[in-house]
């Protein structure tokens, strides 16, 4: 399965396709979420991490790094590396939960934390067209593959 390319053209197709990719999860994932500021990888990450059952305690993790949420049958982290001087710090925020194969990882700003991140299932792309917004996705792993085949079907 070779990438695949959504148009949203609002901001509610951004928070629909949050919610479809967490309906085909298949069990853990690690998404990094690259683009420009506003290109929607906030929006997508909120969504996502709602329709998993974080409900409204979502945060945004642009100071802390990271933000951690134990859900019933595993944990998911949101990390937004923009404001990172260095991938070492990573080192610092204790996430060896990271690399727990049944965790969920959204990374904004990935190409920031180079080295210091688990290896990557599938890529989004997100970027601005027109008033709205468009995502490439790139599977980089088997589990990516199989998601991102999935998503093609429905
Ligand atoms: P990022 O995390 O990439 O910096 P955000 O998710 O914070 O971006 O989004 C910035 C703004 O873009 C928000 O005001 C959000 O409502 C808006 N937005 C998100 N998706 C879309 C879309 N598909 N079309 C238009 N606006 C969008
Ligand atoms: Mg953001």
């Amino acid at each position: 399965m070779s990438a695949i390319e959504l148009h949203l053209p609002d901001e509610d197709a951004t928070t629909a396709f949050g919610q479809r990719l967490a309906a085909t999860l298949p069990d853990g994932l690690v998404a990094f979420l690259y683009g420009d500021l506003g290109a929607g990888k906030t929006t997508f990450a909120r969504a996502f991490l709602r329709a998993l059952g974080v409900g409204e305690r979502v945060k945004s993790p642009t100071y802390s790094l990271v933000e951690g949420y134990d859900l019933p049958d595993r944990r998911a982290f949101h990390l937004d590396l923009y404001r990172i001087a260095d991938p070492g710090e990573l080192e610092w925020l204790g996430l060896d939960g990271l690399a727990e194969p049944g965790a969920i990882v959204l990374v904004e700003w990935p190409e920031r934390g180079a080295g210091a991140l688990p290896p990557v299932d599938v890529e989004l792309h997100f970027r601005h067209e027109r008033d709205g917004r468009a995502v490439r996705l790139e599977p980089r792993s088997e589990r990516g593959r199989r998601l991102t085949r999935q998503l093609a079907a429905i």
